[in-house]
């Protein structure tokens, strides 16, 4: 019958709005004229409470017999009363600040399973701070790093450690990308007040990725209402992105500075003992799906100095091994390894090019790839160009003489004289360093 309701609701309030708010929705019982609705959050329940009450109210009615009242129930309330009779240990929480607006979090991705190191450390530490709400809270945290470093991870768990701390908190996660989405959706449907107070009235908003929209200038513009409105109202904000706020391309200055203006902390590219660290927590949890697998010595530390790209990288290694060894029935070793690994393995010994140097610097200075090599001596080409320079001294083992063949046969002195510049000016000049910092974690990528 819940079936027929929901089918008779989304005619009434259309398909867009029904995904968002009435298809998580579950019809738990009627009693004495009561509807019972399971909702997965409060959130989503005050939200339907408030908009879709009539609407649900009238169809129950007339679907089930006489309606009048509806009881919402969310979730971490329907598990705790499941729960409740047999002990008296808390529910399991349900998943946190999650609504059909957010983006559903993921299990796994607790401060618990966080493995931390020099690398991550701070980046953990301030989330925890943030995710506690401490005495000194940094306001808006924002978190950056490469691909498949943690900010994903360390967002949810601050998103779920809230929810834990604070049932009552609205908590809101999603990525920049679904802001974009759900802003483009109201601006369409003309729902823009009910957009901007579904995001008025959270607690906690954390936007993920949020390079994704720089230069969508009236995504940016409403992202920017929203944060400041929140940020007045003395709302925690955390955001992450693939580089630091002054890094963004394309963001307005004034969301750059508004993004600056509370802790900034970098993910940097781990090193082998987090690796190690990693894999060895990874390994801990696949023993318990595949009880009975043996891994030879030496394999983790193997794979910690081979494979150093990413953690998501990392993860799906060691889960494909392990597949592997239970469908073979064989015990984890090197030999195994390489021969399950090898694309992986290849893919990671791959250095990065002079050439692949080249484009991204010329890419990212907005100079053509031919200048590189060219003889132009305007600053605007030939800085970038001694970028490249320092770059592929630091990145590749090529020798002074052989990075001057390929900047168009220049003496090796040139490029020794560049490497220096480059070095100089790096300590001296706050902007350029970060923009090294950043080509370099672009090719690095
Ligand atoms: P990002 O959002 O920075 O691209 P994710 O947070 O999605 O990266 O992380 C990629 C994968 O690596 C996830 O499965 C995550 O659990 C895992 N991961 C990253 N860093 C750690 C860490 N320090 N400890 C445990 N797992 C990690
Ligand atoms: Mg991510």
């Amino acid at each position: 019958l819940w079936g027929q309701a929901r089918e008779e609701l989304q005619k009434i309030v259309g398909a867009d709005s029904f995904a968002t708010w009435i298809e998580p929705l579950r019809l738990t019982g009627v009693s004495e004229g009561t509807a019972t609705i399971a909702c997965p959050t409060r959130f989503l329940s005050d939200w339907v409470a408030r908009h879709y009450s009539n609407d649900i109210l009238q169809v129950l009615d007339r679907i089930e017999g006489p309606v009048q009242r509806l009881n919402f129930e969310t979730r971490a309330q329907t598990a705790r009363q499941a729960a409740a009779p047999a002990k008296r240990v808390a529910a399991p929480r349900p998943v946190a600040a999650n609504d059909d607006l957010a983006a559903p979090l993921d299990q796994r991705f607790t401060f618990e399973n966080f493995v931390v190191g020099k690398p991550n450390e701070l980046a953990h530490a301030a989330a925890r701070r943030v995710a506690e709400g401490g005495p000194v809270t940094f306001n808006p945290l924002f978190l950056y790093g490469g691909v498949g470093l943690g900010k994903t991870h360390l967002m949810h768990a601050i998103a779920r450690e809230i929810q834990t701390r604070q049932p009552e908190a609205r908590v809101l996660y999603l990525s920049a990308e679904q802001f974009m989405y759900r802003f483009v959706q109201a601006l369409r449907e003309r729902t823009m007040m009910d957009f901007k107070e579904m995001f008025r009235a959270v607690s906690v908003l954390m936007v993920d990725d949020v390079q994704f929209i720089a230069g969508k200038d009236s995504t940016q513009e409403e992202f920017f209402h929203t944060f400041n409105t929140l940020v007045d109202q003395g709302k925690q904000i955390v955001i992450s992105a693939d580089r630091s706020p002054g890094e963004i391309k394309d963001l307005e200055e004034r969301i750059k500075s508004r993004l600056q203006c509370g802790l900034v902390v970098d993910l940097h590219p781990t090193d082998y003992e987090l690796r190690l660290g990693i894999l060895q927590s990874k390994t801990d949890n696949f023993r318990q799906q595949y009880p009975g697998l043996k891994i030879a010595p030496g394999v983790l530390e193997f794979l910690a100095h081979r494979i150093t790209s990413n953690v998501r990288v990392l993860e799906g290694a060691l889960q494909r091994l392990f597949a592997f060894a239970s469908l073979m029935g064989r015990e984890i070793n090197l030999d195994m390894t390489q021969e399950c690994l090898a694309d992986i393995l290849r893919a990671n010994d791959r250095k990065v090019s002079i050439e692949e140097i080249q484009r991204k610097v010329a890419e990212h200075y907005n100079i053509r790839l031919a200048d590189m090599i060219g003889p132009k001596r305007v600053r605007t080409v030939a800085r970038p160009r001694q970028i490249a320079m320092y770059l592929s001294k630091q990145m590749t083992s090529r020798s002074l003489p052989e990075i001057g063949r390929r900047f168009g046969g220049r003496d090796h002195t040139t490029i020794m004289h560049g490497v220096k510049k480059i070095e100089e000016l790096r300590s001296a000049d706050h902007s350029l360093a970060e923009d090294i910092d950043l080509l370099r974690r672009l090719l690095e990528a």
